[in-house]
């Protein structure tokens, strides 16, 4: 079994989730006492949301790559960077250790190949949204389009996400208006949405909506598991 290095804290609410999937996942493919082998280094989600505000992207990567070393040296074989938003320096990090960096978008690019979705709907941090770095990696590696709400939904689902989920706090006015998001998204024929921040899972859930929803913590810990359990590297190392 491979360790997996978990880059976390951002948020350590959606973290958390991450260490419990993974090590369920261990026991249920191995049975018995198994669990997976883990290093985790969690940073301090101010400092980081710190630099998103002051669009310091260069000092995230530079904090980010440091935390992505210790792992490395910790012993780590492979990093996972913990939450979506922080892809924007996946090529810095990835640069910044010889161990691969498994992508989030790898995780559901090819879960959503496999049901061969051709467009999805997309929630997450207005950078996620906006930004070209999740959007192009599913264009490009994966001929998949994304669809992202218009601009008081962008701005709603982002405001939930810093100011309630990333704090642990489950607002039911927020999961209706998240939903009310989600119809929009739906209304222009796509065949899926993607909880495309970590967070999401906490207040959302398939049960809630008639569309399939791919989350992508769920989708990544267990490409994580992927990687641990299997013989090669071919999974993580496919895209970097
Ligand atoms: N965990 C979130 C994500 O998946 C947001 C927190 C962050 O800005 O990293 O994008």
């Amino acid at each position: 079994m491979k360790t997996i290095g978990l880059l976390g804290g951002m948020s350590w609410e959606s973290t958390q989730t991450y260490y419990a999937l993974i090590n369920r996942e261990v026991k249920k493919r191995l049975g018995g006492l198994h669990s997976a082998k883990i290093i985790m280094v969690s940073v301090d989600f101010a400092e980081i949301e710190a630099l998103q505000v002051a669009n310091d992207w260069d000092g995230a990567s530079r904090l980010l790559s440091r935390a992505a070393q210790q792992l490395e040296a910790g012993g780590a074989d492979c990093v996972a960077i913990c939450t979506n938003t922080m892809h924007e320096v996946f090529d810095q990090i990835s640069a910044s250790v010889a161990i691969p960096c498994i992508h989030i978008g790898d995780a559901l690019g090819q879960h959503a190949v496999a049901l061969q979705y051709q467009s999805l709907g997309l929630l997450g941090t207005q950078f996620t949204m906006e930004r070209p770095f999740l959007k192009d990696w599913l264009s490009e590696h994966y001929n998949i389009d994304v669809v992202v709400p218009e601009i008081d939904g962008r701005n709603d689902v982002h405001q939930i996400i810093y100011r309630e989920l990333c704090l642990g706090e489950i607002n039911p006015k927020s999961r209706d208006r998240f939903i009310e998001v989600m119809h929009y998204l739906m209304e222009k024929d796509v065949d899926g949405i993607v909880l495309g921040c970590t967070e999401i899972g906490l207040l959302i859930d398939q049960s809630m909506i008639d569309a399939p929803v791919l989350d992508t913590t769920s989708l990544h810990a267990h490409y994580l598991v992927d990687f641990s359990l299997s013989n090669n590297e071919r999974i993580a190392l496919a895209e970097c």
